[in-house]
This record gives structure tokens, sequence and C-alpha cells, in this order.
């Protein structure tokens, strides 16, 4: 049985991980029994279609710190970690990705800056990615760099989910109205004493990703949108710029017209027609992904369901998600 209160909790999110999951287990287990502290780890299956949640199961029979949450469905890695962050009980949660990218050597990193300099949260911010591919490197640093731009400078350039967090720090997470926050920039919001710790992000230990080009981009329109009403003054902006280009076109016209040189340009005509229905397409997009927002906020549906705890003590004090 788990200690009612642990001094750590690793929450680990997973969806189809059943290659890599022996490695993990062993190399996080190893860490966390030599931390010598009462600690927990919370295995979040994601929906996993493949055997993960057997072999997580499986492996609890000799890991007693290992608690696993079955999501009834694959609800995707942020709310995946949400539901895992929730229900963690530690005096301090790290959040971790199953697949060995982030090492668990580090949590303990940040385990003792935490407790050397009473912060609450510390990030692990990746000092070097070179096991990513091109691609993921230049999508991430345009990524990092837009975040920064519109959440603030207190967002970590290079930080993602592997982080550890102190219990009021996870406190008020679980106060947050927002169903479905994008934690990497929600985190740093809060405001709290945060420090980084630095780490090599190696290649995925086995497995493939589960974060396809099409989640990618979703993560990336939930940042902005759940950050910055900006795109919407964009039709703002362009409908003051196409009214000032008129201006001057009209003032054009007029002279042409005194001068006798009208000509029949209707080539110039069409080109302007089409650019304004485009412009018009455009915004009415950029308001539709607000609108779709407020549409899901609105609904409130959960953003995700436990099927099973294998903690069931913990089940009781379920969130408020
Ligand atoms: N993950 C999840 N649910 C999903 C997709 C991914 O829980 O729907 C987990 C996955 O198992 C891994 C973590 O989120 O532990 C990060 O995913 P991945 O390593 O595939 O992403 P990448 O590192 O390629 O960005
Ligand atoms: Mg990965």
């Amino acid at each position: 049985m788990v200690a009612s209160e642990p001094a750590l909790s690793v929450v680990v999110p997973m969806y189809n991980e059943e290659s890599v999951l022996p490695l993990l287990v062993a190399r996080l287990r190893g860490v966390l029994d030599a931390l010598g502290e009462p600690y927990e780890v919370v295995a979040v299956d994601d929906g996993s279609t493949d055997r993960t949640s057997v072999a997580l199961l499986a492996a609890r029979r000799q890991w007693p710190q290992l608690r696993v949450l079955r999501l009834r469905r694959n609800s995707g890695h942020q709310p995946a970690l949400l539901a895992g962050l929730m229900r963690a009980r530690g005096q301090h949660v790290a959040s971790i990705d199953a697949d060995l990218q982030d090492p668990p050597e580090t949590i303990v990193e940040m385990l003792r800056l935490a407790r050397e300099k009473n912060l609450d949260i510390v990030y692990g911010v990746r000092a070097d990615r070179r096991a990513d591919s091109a691609f993921k490197r230049w999508t991430a640093s345009v990524y990092y760099r837009l975040m920064r731009r519109i959440a603030g400078n207190d967002v970590p350039a290079h930080a993602g989910d592997f982080r550890l967090l102190s219990r009021a720090a996870v406190e008020a997470l679980r106060e947050l109205p927002e169903r479905r926050p994008v934690l990497r920039l929600v985190v740093p919001w809060l405001g709290f004493p945060s420090g980084e710790v630095s780490y090599e992000r190696e290649g995925r230990a086995a497995g493939r990703t589960k974060y396809p080009l099409s989640r990618m981009i979703a993560l990336a329109a939930d940042s902005v949108t759940s950050f910055s009403a900006a795109p919407l003054r964009v039709a703002t902006w362009l409908g003051l710029a196409g009214v000032a280009i008129c201006g001057v076109l009209v003032v054009l016209a007029v002279v042409a017209y005194f001068l006798g040189a009208t000509v029949s340009g209707w080539p110039s005509l069409y080109v302007a027609i089409l650019f304004l229905g485009a412009v018009q397409l455009l915004c009415l997009g950029l308001l539709g992904e607000y609108v779709a927002r407020i549409y899901t906020a609105v609904q409130a549906r959960p953003a995700y369901y436990v099927a099973e705890d294998t903690d069931a003590a913990a089940s009781m004090v379920d969130s408020l998600k």
C-alpha cells in the first residue's frame, strides 16, 4: 500500500507504450528507490489499444508504488497529464513522458533544487535537441518564440511537460476553472517562484511518436487562442489598411478622370475582389477558432474520464475536473 501522502508523485501519461514500458519501469524504479523517500508513480493509461494496460497491472504486482490510472478513452497527452496531476498526492509532483526522452535521474535534481531554494516549480529545460528531427527542432523553436511573445517571458523556452510542481502549485492548478489548460503556458502563468534544470533530450527509447503533425498543430492553435486575442484583431487591422488603400485609390481615380486617362482595368478589379474575399474568409476563420473554443468551454465536457484507479482510497478525493 502506498503511504497516504508520499514525498513525491511521478505522473507518466502513456498511450500505446507497451514496447517502452519494461525499460521505463526498470529505470524509473531504480532512480526512485534510491531516493529513500516514500513515493508513488501515477501511470496514466490514456486509452491504449495495445497491451499497455495489462503490462502496467502486471508490473504493479512487483512494484506496489506503481499506481495505475486508466482513462476510459484516448483523451490526448495534455488531458492524460492533467488526470494524473489531479489525482497525485505527493508533496511534490513530477511529470515525465513515458518514452525516456526525459531522463528520470533529472527528477532527483529537480527535487533537490526545489527544496534547496524553496521553489514551487522546477522546469526541465532541453539543453540540446540533437535527438529530435530537424523539423521538430524548427517547429519547436518557432512555437516557443511565439509563446513567449504572447504568454509572456515567464514561459521558459524549450521546457515541455517535464517539470516538478509543489503541492501548492498543484492545488492552484486544481482550482483553475479551465477544463483543457495548455499546461506549459498555464503553469508559468500561475506566478510561483520557479527554477530550471537543464538536461539532454534523448531519442525515444522504443516505440513511435504519438504526436503527429495534426496534433502539433492542434496544440499550437490551443496555445495561441488560450492566451491571446490578437488574431481576432487582425481583421480590424486588415480592414483599416484596406480602407486607407481604397482612399488613396479613389483620389487617384478622380485625378485620372480629370486627366482623361481612365482605363478599363478589369484585371485589377477582379484581383481586388479576390483579395478582399480571401481576407474576409481568413478573418471569419480566425473568428471561428475562438467561437469553437467558446462552444467547447460552454459544453464543459470533462477532458477525461477515469475508468480505473488502482488506489481506491484516492478515488474518493476525486478532482473537480
Ligand atoms: N501520450 C498520451 N496520449 C496521447 C499521445 C501521447 O498519453 O494521446 C503520451 C505518450 O505516451 C508519451 C507522451 O505523451 O508518454 C509524449 O508523447 P510522444 O513521446 O509520442 O511525443 P513526442 O516526444 O514525439 O513529442
Ligand atoms: Mg517523446
